[in-house]
């Protein structure tokens, strides 16, 4: 370790947080969402053995290899990663879990899977990696693809996309976020928001794949989305209240502190915007949507719905260290 590396509160420098050297093609978004996960566990101090990463298949679901190198990690069956997380968080509700998925992954084989992990509030993180084609298998499009884009070798898009936000909205998930690979100012309090979230906390990340859809007709190209992209606002996350030093706008920002005592500040959120308000939410999305703009930045949040455990009322301690007369009552 190079004595000038800054280390964060457990003495810990980012390498630390690091995995292996990815193999996806230089120049993919996911290696930049990759790094903005380093660089959030990193400036949270958190002890990457109480962090669990979890995948299903794709370039996306390859991810967790590259970045925490020292958590626990399982990557599993295509679209099936939120049962694992599930079968995990029951068995051990004390670690957190970091799900990384695609939009193949996510949207089409795993749709049945994702509408459940929402509707049960499962205490997560869900990242997907959103470039609205099939890298893996050479570029088809996916169900996020949409209507009239084409990618590099491919015709238009004859069908509507699947937006992830709204449809989680509409399956009343807790905390959906929007962000872009290329934004990591923007991402990374997202992620750490969503880190401290308690229930199912959705940030979909347009991660253009620089292979096969990165280009003039697709609009899940760098260049479409830095020309698109249109942000609620901004959101600080600040781990301890009396970290807080500057001043904001009255009537344009907001603290929330959150069940775990940190807070966010979220500032110059859109006029027509409450990000409190799940119709609200639903509107805005819709609206930016049809202006042919990409909503991003935090968008809906419920900190106090019941989470899973809550509603299971599961105990804190793991299976295994339970008698069987606990188990059994
Ligand atoms: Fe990334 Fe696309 Fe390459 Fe897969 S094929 S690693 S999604 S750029
Ligand atoms: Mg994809």
């Amino acid at each position: 370790r190079h004595p000038s590396l800054p280390v964060n509160d457990l003495g810990y420098t980012r390498a630390d947080y690091e995995g292996a050297i990815s193999t996806l093609c230089a120049g993919c978004g996911h290696d930049s969402i990759s790094g903005s996960i380093v660089r959030a566990c990193h400036e949270l101090s958190l002890e990457p053995h109480k962090i669990a990463k979890l995948s299903g298949i794709g370039c996306s679901s390859k991810s967790p290899t590259y970045f925490l190198g020292k958590s626990h990690g399982f990557n599993s069956v295509h679209g099936r990663m939120p049962s694992v997380v599930t079968g995990a968080a029951m068995a051990n509700r004390d670690l957190l879990y970091l799900g990384v998925s695609g939009d193949g992954d996510t949207a089409s084989i795993g749709m049945g899977q994702f509408a459940h992990a929402i509707r049960r509030n499962l205490n997560m993180v869900y990242i997907v990696m959103n470039n609205g084609c099939y890298g893996l298998t050479k570029g088809q499009d996916s169900a996020t693809a949409d209507e009239g884009s084409a990618s590099k070798k491919g015709d238009p898009n004859p069908f509507g996309a699947i937006d992830l936000p709204g449809l989680a909205l509409q399956l009343g998930a807790t905390f959906v976020a929007r962000s872009f690979s290329g934004d990591k100012e923007q991402l990374v309090p997202l992620i750490k928001a969503a880190m401290s979230h308690r229930g199912f906390a959705l940030i979909d990340v347009v991660s253009p794949c620089v292979t096969f859809n990165n280009n003039s007709a697709s609009t899940k190209s760098y260049e479409f989305v830095r020309e698109h992209a249109e942000a609620t606002g901004t959101v600080d996350f600040v781990p301890m209240r009396e970290e807080i030093t500057t001043s904001y706008e009255p009537g344009h920002s907001q603290e929330v502190t959150m069940h775990d005592g940190s807070v966010l500040r979220l500032r110059k959120m859109a006029e027509d915007l409450d990000p409190f308000d799940r119709g609200s939410a639903m509107m805005a999305l819709e609206a930016s949507r049809s202006s042919g703009q990409i909503l991003t930045g935090l968008i809906y949040m419920d900190k106090d719905s019941a989470d899973l455990h809550e509603v299971l009322n599961t105990s804190r301690r793991p299976l295994n260290t339970l008698a069987e007369e606990d188990l059994c009552p």
